[in-house]
């Protein structure tokens, strides 16, 4: 497999005042044409720094990618950073220097003799078009490595990226080859709780990989597959998401960009029923994610309250539920006690009763809103899928009446 390399260079991305998107947005692309990405480098606008950066680029990568410092002020290094790692002199391109006067010209200026510079280049590099800025970008080969120098600004980057450097990366693989993911969303235990429950399949090096990531207590497998197209990608990674859904039964949520809050108001839509919200310890995070998530209707009402050990107890949650089902009209009402002794009471009203679960609110801060938050939504979604009286993740939980 190719291996890759992104360079991001500027000043503005080390001091840490701009964030570099552009790598991001280059190493999925790189990723999509099968090369598989080993290194981001980020580097200021200082030329020994950059003529490392590139020389060290070359010899580890297979193909490189860089962007910024094309400019043609001082602190733009890119192209002499990339003439010094290859060892050769800067020559001036006719034809980009008539590109560059032509585009000064149709604007009704003349070229100031700064941007001359960017009709320079590393002798036996080419220049990469850029139809919308001045700057032209690079494609040199250095050993045996393919490097592309594109411009920082990220629309006159995409455009080059898809006229130019894709095609170009896609003729070096020896066979056709692309790389795709697929993820699966899990909630209502631990990361190392769940990679314990699949002791195999998140091994380095297993093919398809799968790899493992947390955001807001919502747990993410990424299984990625390479082959010759995306079909040939999907049926390899087939087998893998059949095992993680029977080793994770109802952990398992949803896919891709699913949330909590859209499958329980998939489920709501498909019974053609509706939900309530009160809320304390979760400050209204449950509400704006329900009524920004709710394109059908199923979201009734929610009350944001605090008061002084309102919902502390078990009873007091439980019956503020019973209340807002009665009172709202909805099918299911769910409510979100405030933090007492380190936890926080989530109860559900439903058609037949109530039920409640008391969670512990261990961890960084932080988490404690989108986990509660999280945890009640998953409560009704359990509640849903399994039925009541059931209890669907094998947790103690009250069964009130
Ligand atoms: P440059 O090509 O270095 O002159 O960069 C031009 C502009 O593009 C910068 O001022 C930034 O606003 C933007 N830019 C440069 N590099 C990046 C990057 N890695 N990610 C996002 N924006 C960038
Ligand atoms: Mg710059």
């Amino acid at each position: 497999m190719l291996r890759g390399e992104v360079i991001a260079i500027g000043d503005e991305l080390t001091t840490g005042q701009r964030l570099d998107t552009n790598s991001q947005w280059l190493s999925e692309r790189l990723t999509e044409l099968g090369v598989q990405v080993v290194f981001h480098t980020t580097v200021a606008d200082d030329l020994i720094a950059n003529i490392e950066v590139f020389r060290a680029a070359s010899q580890r990568a297979d193909v490189v990618v860089a962007t910024g410092g094309l400019g043609p002020t001082a602190d733009d290094l890119t192209r002499e950073a990339m003439a010094a790692a290859a060892g050769v002199e800067l020559v001036e391109d006719a034809t980009a220097l008539a590109h560059i006067e032509n585009l000064f010209r149709s604007r009704g200026r003349g070229m100031p003799e700064r941007n001359r510079l960017q009709a320079q280049f590393p002798r036996g590099a080419k220049p990469i078009p850029n139809p919308h800025g001045t700057a032209p970008g690079i494609e040199q080969t250095i050993g045996g490595c393919r490097l592309f120098a594109l411009p920082g600004v990220p629309a006159e980057m995409f455009e080059m990226w898809r006229a130019s450097v894709a095609p170009a990366i896609a003729m070096l693989q020896d066979a056709p080859r692309v790389i795709r993911h697929r993820r699966i969303k899990c909630f209502g235990v631990g990361e190392s709780q769940l990679e314990a429950m699949l002791p195999d399949v998140i091994a380095r090096g297993r093919e398809p990989q799968v790899g493992i990531t947390v955001s807001g207590a919502t747990i993410t497998l990424r299984i990625t597959a390479a082959g010759a197209n995306e079909a040939a990608c999907f049926d390899a990674m087939a087998p893998t998401e059949k095992l993680i859904r029977e080793q994770l039964g109802l952990l398992v949520f949803g896919e891709e960009e699913d949330e909590l809050e859209q499958v329980v108001l998939r489920l709501l839509a498909e019974r053609n029923q509706k939900l309530a919200v009160g809320e304390c310890a979760t400050n209204g995070t449950l509400s704006a994610w329900l009524a920004a998530a709710d394109h059908s209707g199923r979201f009734l009402s929610g009350q944001f309250r605090r008061g002084e050990g309102a919902m502390r107890e078990i009873p007091a949650v439980e019956g503020a539920a019973e209340i807002l089902r009665e009172r709202s009209g909805a099918d299911y009402a769910l409510g979100v006690g405030e933090v007492c002794e380190d936890q926080v009471v989530v109860a559900l009203a439903h058609p037949e009763g109530v039920r409640s679960k008391s969670f512990p609110t261990l961890g960084h801060p932080s988490l404690l809103v989108p986990r509660a938050a999280k945890q009640a939504l998953n409560m009704l979604r359990l509640h849903l899928i399994v039925g009541s009286g059931q209890q669907a993740d094998g947790s103690e939980e009250m069964q009130s009446r």
